[in-house]
């Protein structure tokens, strides 16, 4: 158990003009009373209230900062324990001199992520949804960010916990029949049996798999290349995704290009345009023909954005762009359709397979809708529904349900041989095992230290 206070500014750097140094621990009201002066006592005031006042810098007496302090006691706090919040205003100086001082009154520079920890480690929060704390942090679009809402809310938590019992009624069924054949009342687990349990638990993992590829799309995005000939509308597609969408353009620091990465939110589906600035930048013609150039983009892709003119037949190049792309996620874009037709679409259906062809006008501002209701459906299948679902969309999460699948199949294997249930149950114990790390039954020390210390300071 920790004793000892801990504290950390839990608002980004350089970000907004609020920023909020936060305590956590026994001694946070009290080292917050003695550098804080206001209308209010601290030690008196209400558990979850705000306090408006100055922070004193004990050695000159000064005021470092014009303050509020929320105050709120342990239990009903995100980790169980006392915790102060002391708002600043006055920008990174000011607030990193309250830090100073604060700690020089005795409360400890908390570890990243340490925060977090302690409402797992105080029962506040299971492990996936200490995760999910990062993963909002990470969220880029509203979908993103429910679906984190949602598994800190504990609904992924409830499913493998079902899961878990389901197994564990299993195993413990077998162990009464091993340990005590001489109850005969109790029902003896057949074979049938254990496959059936097996069987449903495995299938249901795999769907949730079968989610966790959407997870990833909203975690990350869906990256996503405009290729085609030069002149055939690509710069036109990018605009008018950017302009029809609200774009959320993401700063990298140390590149060259203010702008590398862009992403266009298409209902809910966060698409990250790639190579966006090579298609502004250039004027140059030559330097801008599709094929060459269009390889980076198709290494990276998960997505395809294959613009043709529909005013022009097929060109060579055209049916070397087809042939690099057959093998990834693709939507071919008729474009220039208020032009006369020139294009042999038969030609063009046969070529595109079975992936969708979606006619535009992008100077008429025709087609776009129809575009995105592709995205959306190329990216959610229907059977899923995007709002509900209790997405997976965490590595870790994705590589423990592999292997409780995998340890599944072992046991399926198992019971197909005619191996005896206590050895089938070996597996079944390991797939539970798996499921446990999930929630943070089973984890090991060890594992709670390496993620917690991938969070953000101060969350
Ligand atoms: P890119 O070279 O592939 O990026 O193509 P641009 O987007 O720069 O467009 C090339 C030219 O085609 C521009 O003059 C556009 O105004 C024009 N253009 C784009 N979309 C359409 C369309 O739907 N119909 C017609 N008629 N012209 C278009």
């Amino acid at each position: 158990m920790d004793t000892d206070t801990i504290t950390a500014i839990s608002t980004p750097v350089g970000e907004g003009a609020i920023s909020i140094v936060r305590l956590s621990g026994p001694d946070a009201i009290n080292i917050t009373a003695k550098i804080f002066r206001g209308v209010n006592n601290l030690h008196n005031v209400k558990s979850h209230t705000m306090n408006y006042g100055n922070i004193i810098d004990p050695n000159t007496n000064d005021i470092a900062e014009e303050v509020l302090v929320s105050v709120m006691r342990a239990p009903k706090t995100y980790t169980k324990e006392d915790i102060v919040e002391i708002n600043c205003h006055g920008g990174m100086v000011a607030v990193n001199r309250v830090l100073e001082i604060v700690l020089s009154e005795g409360a400890r520079l908390a570890e990243p992520g340490e925060f977090t920890k302690r409402a797992f480690l105080n029962g506040r929060i299971d492990l996936s949804q200490a995760e999910a704390v990062m993963d909002l942090i990470r969220a880029k679009t509203d979908e993103a960010m429910s679906v984190a809402l949602k598994q800190m809310d504990g609904r992924l938590s409830k499913h493998i916990k079902k899961l878990r019992q389901e197994l564990l009624e299993a195993i413990a069924h077998v162990e009464v029949n091993i340990d005590y054949p001489e109850y005969d009342d109790v029902e003896e687990m057949s074979h049938d049996m254990m496959q059936t349990k097996t069987k449903e638990v495995h299938a249901d993992i795999e769907r949730l798999l079968s989610i966790a590829r959407q997870g990833k799309i909203l975690r990350e995005g869906v990256k996503t290349g405009i290729i085609g000939r030069p002149n055939v509308g690509k710069s036109s597609l990018m605009n008018a995704l950017v302009q029809e969408n609200k774009a959320i353009v993401t700063e990298v620091p140390g590149t060259t290009r203010d702008i590398i990465e862009e992403y266009v939110n298409v209902r809910g589906v966060p698409l990250q345009l790639i190579d966006t600035a090579g298609i502004r930048e250039t004027e140059d013609v030559v330097e801008r023909i599709g094929v060459e150039r269009s390889q980076q983009v198709l290494t990276e892709a998960d997505l395809i954005l294959f613009v043709l003119n529909n005013n022009e037949p097929l060109t060579d190049d055209d049916l070397q762009l087809f042939e690099a792309i057959k093998e990834l996620q693709f939507i071919v874009i008729i474009n220039k359709s208020d032009l006369k037709q020139r294009l042999n679409m038969d030609q063009v259906k046969q070529l595109a397979q079975n992936q969708p062809i979606v006619n535009m006008s992008l100077v008429n501002d025709e087609g776009i809708e129809q575009l995105e209701e592709q995205i959306a459906q190329t990216f959610f299948t229907s059977d899923l529904d995007a709002s509900d679902a209790a997405y997976i969309s965490n590595i870790r999460h994705i590589q423990l349900l592999k292997r409780a699948k995998k340890s599944l199949e072992d046991a399926m294997d198992s019971l197909k041989a005619g191996m005896p249930l206590d050895i089938v149950q070996i597996d079944v114990t390991q797939a539970w095992e798996f499921l446990g790390e999930i929630v943070g039954d089973t984890a090991s020390e060890a594992l709670i230290d390496q993620l917690f210390s991938q969070f953000c300071l101060g969350k």
